[in-house]
């Protein structure tokens, strides 16, 4: 990477902040068009490619902005990660499943239109709105409770509040809802339907994805249709408003059977659809999408050693003990 001289107006970054926002502003600020600002870098530079947010990019846009070379690299964890320098940012993210790029709160962002690149969810805290639509949250303790659920046991586990597992998790509560779904996977959620969800599909989603019961639907010896059960199980507890996370430590298995609890038969391979409890049809084997997707977080490395059942662990020091 050839020196690039900063740019004689100097915008502030905000934390998190895409490159591509921050070049966007950078470029207004000191009234030249975003394309020749980046024709110029391209000349200077052949190994750069057309996307402003790839790694090599990131750190031109840095320059220009008078900041840390690593200032955008390190936003979005890609210091030190190996590999081509313009290679798409989401194809390089190795920590957590891509999400979009969404608006920082305005009052945060001092009235600019700022993307940050990671955002955990749709709630600011610091100033109770939802950011969006500027809602204020002051009376929605619950929407503001979920925020933080969001922002720490969520983040945690790499689950960001765009990810498949927040989608699975609406699908599975609409489901044993039984409410009509929408045809398209994709389709978007109207504003009120998503404000007003919020609080159960972020507590839920918490639930589903617990190392219980992610060891839970790990088990391949239960079936699918066996593990969805248990999916709509829990689901129906947490609606029911009764304890969702002792329903789960409850939960038994033997083999390919499974015992949610008293007066539930024990469901396996065999038990004969007429004994299955109602909410049972909710998602089923045939749906095993919503299992999938809600296990997909597991797909980065770091986040599959620390939710690995606790049995693998053991295999795993047995064999380092053999060396
Ligand atoms: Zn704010």
């Amino acid at each position: 990477m050839s020196a690039a001289r900063a740019f004689p107006v100097r915008v502030r970054a905000f934390a998190g902040e895409s490159p591509e926002s921050y070049f966007r502003r950078l470029c207004e600020a000191n009234a030249v068009t975003e394309r020749d600002a980046w024709l110029v870098l391209r000349h200077q530079d052949p190994a750069l490619w057309y996307e402003v947010g790839c790694p090599l990019g990131a750190r031109y846009v840095a320059a220009l902005g008078g900041l840390p070379d690593d200032f955008f690299t390190s936003v979005i964890g890609l210091a030190g990660a190996a590999g081509g320098e313009s290679m798409g940012i989401a194809a390089r993210a190795a920590r957590r499943e891509p999400s979009p790029p969404a608006p920082l709160c305005r009052r945060c962002a001092r009235g600019e239109v700022v993307l940050a690149l990671a955002p955990s969810g749709p709630i600011c805290l610091r100033h109770r709105r939802w950011v969006a639509h500027d809602i204020d949250t002051r009376q929605l303790p619950r929407h503001n409770s979920a925020q933080r659920c969001l922002n720490g046991t969520l983040r945690g586990r790499g689950i960001g509040y765009r990810s498949s597992a927040i989608a699975a998790t609406r699908e599975a509560l609409r489901r044993v809802k039984g409410e009509r779904l929408p045809a398209r996977k994709d389709a978007v959620v109207p504003l009120e339907v998503e404000i007003s969800e919020f609080p159960d599909v972020v507590r839920l989603t918490a639930l589903l994805t617990s190392d219980a019961m992610v060891r839970l639907l790990l088990n391949d010896e239960l079936g699918t249709a066996t593990r969805g059960i248990a999916i709509a199980y829990v689901a129906h507890v947490f609606l029911a408003g009764h304890g969702a996370a002792d329903a789960i430590a409850a939960i038994r298995t033997a083999g390919r059977e499974m015992s949610l609890g008293r007066g539930i038969p024990v469901i396996g391979p065999y038990t004969r659809v007429a004994d299955l409890p109602d909410f049972a049809s909710a998602i089923t084997g045939s749906n095993d999408g919503i299992r999938t997707r809600l296990l997909r977080f597991l797909q980065t490395s770091e986040n599959r050693r620390l939710h690995t059942p606790a049995s693998r662990h053991a295999s795993d020091s047995e064999t380092a003990r053999v060396r």
